[in-house]
């Protein structure tokens, strides 16, 4: 059974850009892989943060995980830190990733254009995705469109250590060279259908370090709150003008969330000024609603119960930390420690 493994970054609750474009996809894929998903705090970290808040956050990402259908009888869930290999193989892979290859990276550009100080953690934050993915050696990893980049990363790290390292002594091809292994597996992204969600400011991408989110885990007031004000097609500035559905991020939302019947309707009363933006903001707060309803109150019956969060956490974490050993015994034996 070929293996998926993907990770999110512990930043205390979902958003719907995480649900859509990954957590979802998820739980329909764990029934049809061998699934690792990781709670990646050692990412989380090459940022400022306070450690009790990175403890709770840990936490609500688990209760949020599994409320979004992640089931730890069917997959592993874990958390990056409870694996310390993920961290070792990622020095190795350091050691083979020219800088370069990092300082091209649009993340490394868009974050450290952000910041007034850039840690060489979020230059080297790709070569540690590398380590979590291949440390796992996945086939698969169904991530969103922003992390497509960071993945062919992935790819070129496994290859490169493969061409270094990849061979076991002593075996020889038919011509006498050392033969290769493709020891680590050259990981395929796995795309989702709504794989970019932008933010309600409709500039960006959906992103918690944007404050332009919904979250999976708020109150329907809040959820119209945020999206009462959210930004439409800019050229429909009165509701008797005609709008152009495909330019609008509510319409895109509308197409994750609402039957097509719906979506149909929608697009039809924007190109004919049938409805205002506010009249569809409200059919799509009531679609919103629907899906995540029972996704509350699965967190809610989690949250009440934190050993079985732990519990959950420790399994996934035990599984892991053996296939984890296994690889990292092989990587060091062809690397000659
Ligand atoms: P964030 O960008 O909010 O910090 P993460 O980097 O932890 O989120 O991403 C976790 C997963 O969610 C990744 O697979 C990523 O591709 C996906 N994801 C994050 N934001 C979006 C978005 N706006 N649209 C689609 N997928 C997203």
């Amino acid at each position: 059974m070929s293996r998926i493994f993907s990770g999110i970054q512990p930043s205390g609750e979902l958003h719907i850009g995480n649900y859509l474009g990954a957590v979802k996809n998820w739980a329909r894929l764990q029934h049809e892989y061998d699934s690792i998903f990781c709670i990646v705090d050692y990412h989380a970290i090459t940022i400022a943060y306070e450690p009790e808040q990175l403890r709770a956050r840990r936490h609500s990402m688990a209760v949020s995980l599994l409320a979004a259908g992640l089931d730890p009888n069917v997959c592993s869930v874990f958390v990056q830190s409870q694996v310390p290999e993920h961290t070792e193989l990622a020095w190795i892979f350091n050691t083979i990733t020219p800088l370069g290859e990092l300082e091209r990276q649009t993340q490394f550009k868009e974050k450290s254009a952000r910041q007034e100080s850039v840690s060489a953690g979020i230059l080297n934050y790709p070569v540690l995705q590398a380590a979590d993915i291949l440390l796992y050696r996945a086939n698969l990893v169904p991530v969103g469109e922003d992390q497509v980049q960071h993945l062919e990363l992935s790819r070129v790290c496994a290859r490169r250590w493969n061409s270094l390292f990849g061979h076991r002594t002593g075996n020889k091809t038919e011509d006498g060279a050392d033969e290769r292994e493709q020891f680590f597996p050259e990981p395929e992204p796995l795309l989702t259908p709504t794989r970019r969600i932008m933010g309600l400011d409709g500039r960006a991408k959906m992103s918690k370090s944007m404050g332009n989110t919904i979250g999976l885990l708020e109150s329907p007031e809040e959820i119209w709150n945020k999206l009462r004000p959210a930004v439409t097609d800019p050229k429909r500035i009165k509701k008797t003008d005609p709008g152009t559905p495909e330019v609008c991020n509510i319409y895109h939302l509308h197409k994750a969330f609402s039957p097509v019947a719906t979506v149909e309707h929608v697009a039809t009363q924007c190109t004919t000024a049938g409805w205002g933006c506010i009249d569809c903001k409200k059919v799509l707060a009531d679609s919103i609603e629907r899906e995540l309803v029972p996704i509350r109150s699965r967190a809610a019956e989690l949250a009440a119960k934190p050993k079985m969060i732990d519990d959950a956490l420790s399994a996934g974490a035990d599984r892991c930390r053996r296939l984890a050993r296994d690889t990292m015994d092989a990587v060091r034996d062809r690397m000659g420690f």
